[in-house]
């Protein structure tokens, strides 16, 4: 996926562009032989990660960044990018891999530590026991993902403060931010969504999204190809959010019926006219007169023309593997 307000990537440029066909080469802690449309698919999820780290300013030099691991495919893709490009990158960072192990029955703790030695990522495992809590406050058959996640976020932010990591990285992306713009807008009136890089409420923590440009579909197949231990985030019983899943049933049949239409939202997400909305609080217009001027002009009585949706968008995301 292309960004129209793309900035100059010095994180791109240090990206290799060449074709790779049939290689074991470029993937850590494993022997396992890959096809070139593979290779294809890791360098566009190394380019999109690093024009979105480019774009919003995530990772600074010296920076210590604390690699959030659930054990789903979205972080594994995560920290596999962050590390190919921390090679690459003109600048230096530290990453360090972490996963909150939250003591849910029959969570399997063996795994990610197995899996980040083998990496040779610098790694730490918390562990608290936030299931006993969630349990204890939520009512048998009620949904307790959202005060499982603000433990959660808790116990990360007081973490991070104590080992020195001045960023956060949380692996959620592009349809991870459409599902909340929806979510915002049907069921709580308000145009938001969720910000690639934000302060946390308490100004102690930078917190980033560096697959915030990347499809879930791309993030599957990585994650399909590269063979990760997924660890289910469902272990606890709890079922996901009826809202949620009905917007990402929505999200995806408009994908279905229109290929690229997701793309053109989330591009509009960073194309905002506030002279064209009706929030008075993000335009003046109390303080409007004839000598204002509106950068997107008057349209009042015309007829939009509205650009056909772009099919080389969606011709980019047919499958590679
Ligand atoms: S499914 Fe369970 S572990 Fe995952 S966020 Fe919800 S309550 Fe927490």
């Amino acid at each position: 996926m292309q960004h129209e307000n793309m900035q100059d990537n010095p994180l791109q440029d240090s990206l290799h562009t060449t074709d790779t066909t049939d290689t074991t080469e470029g993937t850590e802690g494993t022997e396992k032989s890959y096809s070139g449309n593979f290779f294809r698919l890791k360098r566009q999820l190394e380019r999109q990660v690093a024009q979105a780290i480019t774009d919003y300013g995530m990772i600074d030099d010296g920076d210590t960044v604390l690699v959030c691991l659930s054990g789903g495919k979205d972080s594994y893709t995560m920290l596999d990018t962050l590390m190919e490009l921390q090679k690459r990158a003109p600048i230096d960072f530290k990453l360090i891999a972490m996963n909150l192990d939250q003591k849910q029955p029959g969570f399997p703790s063996h795994i990610l530590p197995e899996y980040l030695k083998n990496l040779g990522v610098e790694y730490r495992i918390l562990e608290q026991d936030t299931y006993s809590v969630v349990k204890e406050k939520i009512p048998e058959g009620k949904t307790m993902c959202s005060l499982c996640s603000r433990l959660r976020r808790g116990a990360i932010y007081t973490f991070a403060r104590e080992i020195g990591a001045n960023k956060i990285a949380l692996g959620h992306h592009r349809d991870d931010i459409l599902e909340t713009f929806f979510m915002n807008m049907f069921f709580g009136s308000r145009l938001k969504a969720m910000p690639p890089k934000l302060v946390s409420d308490d100004g102690q923590n930078v917190v980033i999204r560096p697959l915030a440009y990347c499809t879930e579909k791309d993030i599957e197949r990585y994650a399909r190809a590269r063979e990760f231990p997924i660890i289910p985030c469902n272990l606890c019983g709890s079922q996901e959010n009826l809202q949620r899943r009905i917007v990402g049933e929505m999200l995806e049949s408009w994908e279905r019926q229109s290929p690229g239409r997701l793309n053109n939202i989330f591009r509009a997400l960073s194309h905002v006219s506030a002279s064209h909305l009706l929030d008075p609080g993000l335009f003046d217009f109390r303080g409007l007169t004839r000598d204002t001027v509106v950068p997107e002009g008057d349209i009042a009585f015309d007829q939009q023309d509205f650009k056909p949706e772009r099919f080389e968008d969606a011709l980019e995301e047919l499958p590679l593997i």
